[in-house]
């Protein structure tokens, strides 16, 4: 159930809907998502769907993964990354094959320690965990080559378009009900804002858990 076979089909459908970078192709056919859900739930691990990781939150969908990241690649080099929603760590595993530094904030305590101890477990040591709220951020470590949202707010955070480096990108989800994916990129003269697709992401919420 988690078989190679299994997974190839993963990569088969996620080619199916338009996923080209090769590279990112690799690394979600590398990446054992089984070992980012439950292990009641292991045998769904290679679906190309949302899953349940506890909390109210959910592992994103591969096929989420695999393009936010692709919107992420395109347009320059990826040295600096902040994630917003670390959840599962499974869209973070992914981002670790990428970029050289990555910031990873997350709300909800309990998730970020499995998360951690997962990419520690993988060897995955270019990752610092914040236990933060992700609406602000994170000034310090700024600016950003790279900034991805796993959980919808309303508007953008001001914050966050700050923290990009000019030539930056941030994919991000926006909306209530119904959401939708946009990439906006940092100019020299200010901001361009791309439509990607709808989508369905779990809320942002303000504070800590
Ligand atoms: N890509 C992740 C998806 C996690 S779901 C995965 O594949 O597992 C989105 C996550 O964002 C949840 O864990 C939620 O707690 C977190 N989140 C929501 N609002 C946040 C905020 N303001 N700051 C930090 N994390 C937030």
């Amino acid at each position: 159930m988690t078989s190679q076979r299994t997974r190839e089909r993963l990569i088969a459908r996620l080619q199916d809907q338009g996923i080209t970078n090769f590279a990112v192709l690799d690394a979600i056919r590398s990446i054992p998502r089984h070992l980012f859900v439950d292990e009641a739930l292991a045998h769904r691990a290679y679906e190309d769907t949302a899953l349940p990781i506890g909390h109210n939150q959910t592992i994103s969908q591969p096929y989420i993964v695999a393009r936010m990241t692709e919107l992420l690649l395109q347009g320059g080099p990826l040295n600096k990354v902040l994630e917003i929603g670390t959840g599962s760590g499974y869209q973070t595993a992914v981002l670790s094959a990428f970029a050289s530094e990555i910031y990873s904030l997350e709300r909800i305590k309990a998730l970020q320690e499995k998360a951690r101890q997962r990419l520690r477990a993988l060897r995955m040591n270019n990752v610092v965990f914040r236990y933060a709220d992700g609406n602000v951020g994170l000034q310090e470590k700024a600016p950003f080559d790279g900034i991805l949202a796993a959980a919808a707010p309303a508007e953008v955070p001001q914050e966050l378009l700050e923290q990009l480096a000019v030539g930056g990108r941030l994919i991000i989800p926006i909306g209530e009900d119904q959401q939708k994916l946009y990439r906006i990129t940092r100019s020299e003269q200010g901001y361009h804002r791309e439509f990607i697709e709808d989508v369905r992401f779990v809320p942002f919420r303000s504070g800590l858990r």
